[in-house]
């Protein structure tokens, strides 16, 4: 990100509000708000993030796409797995920070949500999915490796537990698997295309639960700001674009942007403030 020209709030237990505040006052005036989420926006439903303690991704193989396209044993091996953890993913709901985003589309000041997610969660909670710009795929999409014919998570489901080891495409045979990036995978061109589009357009973007270290999508933010947008950061922890966010708000996703979106559903038109965000 551009070094700081903006003054930025900080929020922690130290400084109270001040940042909530600020960030209400942008997300107000926002028309064209881009929400970019990570892993962090679902812990809250029972998702464990990725570099957290408990992050079932970093405990579990998350094969290989040469592995996957080549070894049946890799194959059996991840299906078996998925067919044990599919039905506790299927069970989880959307939480207050997903609801917010929700909101957001509903009082039409939202351009899209970019998320690092492939919980579905956001369409859960009530988002269009044309809305919903899945950097990283969907665990609720299955393809055929040969000619990327999809099938829905659930029938494929069905078909593991009805006995398959390693589902074939109905359609031309070719193996199956998950609709997400495995290791060893570029992501998806059209998908992250239409995320920098989005990017540039954007007149707030608001980041949550994302540890940003991971491109090119942490560079995300930076496109933002540097096409006019301001860039609301909420967060557990320290991320290294904290210095430069206009606003930084380091607490949990959930409540903080309940309060936030209810604040601003509660203000009319005419309070809107063109000088949200400056600190001074
Ligand atoms: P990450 O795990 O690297 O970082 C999550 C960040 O969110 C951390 O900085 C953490 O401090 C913060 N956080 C956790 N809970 C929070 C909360 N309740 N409120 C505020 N902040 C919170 O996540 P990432 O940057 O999205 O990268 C992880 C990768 O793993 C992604 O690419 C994603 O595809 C995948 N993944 C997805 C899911 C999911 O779909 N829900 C879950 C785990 C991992």
């Amino acid at each position: 990100m551009p070094q700081q020209t903006r003054s930025q709030t900080v929020t922690d237990e130290a400084t109270g509000d001040r940042g909530l505040a600020t960030a209400i006052g942008i997300v107000s005036g926002a028309r064209r708000l881009v929400a970019f989420t990570g892993a962090g926006i679902s812990t809250e439903s029972g998702i464990p993030d990725y570099r957290g303690p408990n992050g079932v991704w970093a405990t579990r193989d998350i094969p290989h796409i040469d592995r996957i396209r080549t070894d049946a044993e890799a194959r059996i091996s991840y299906w078996r797995e998925r067919r044990a953890h599919y039905p506790v993913m299927l069970q989880r709901e959307p939480n207050d920070g997903h609801r917010a985003l929700a909101d957001l589309e509903r009082q039409g000041r939202l351009l899209a949500i970019v998320t690092q997610n492939i919980d579905g969660l956001h369409q859960k909670a009530g988002n269009s999915p044309e809305q919903v710009i899945e950097l990283h795929g969907s665990t609720h999409r299955i393809r055929c490796i040969a000619n990327g014919h999809l099938f829905d998570g659930v029938d494929i489901q069905a078909r593991l537990e009805a006995g398959e080891e390693d589902p074939h495409c109905e359609i031309c045979g070719s193996p199956l698997r998950s609709a997400t990036i495995l290791f060893g995978e570029p992501l998806p061109e059209r998908a992250l295309r239409t995320a920098a589009a989005v990017a540039q357009a954007a007149d707030v973007m608001l980041v949550v639960g994302s540890s940003l270290v991971v491109n090119p999508a942490a560079r995300l933010p930076t496109i933002a700001q540097r096409h006019g947008a301001k860039v609301i950061l909420v967060n557990r922890e320290p991320t290294p674009l904290d210095d430069a966010a206009d606003v930084l708000i380091r607490a949990d996703a959930g409540p903080t942007l309940r309060a936030m979106i209810d604040a601003v559903r509660e203000r009319p038109p005419a309070m809107v403030d063109d000088d949200a965000g400056r600190n001074d």
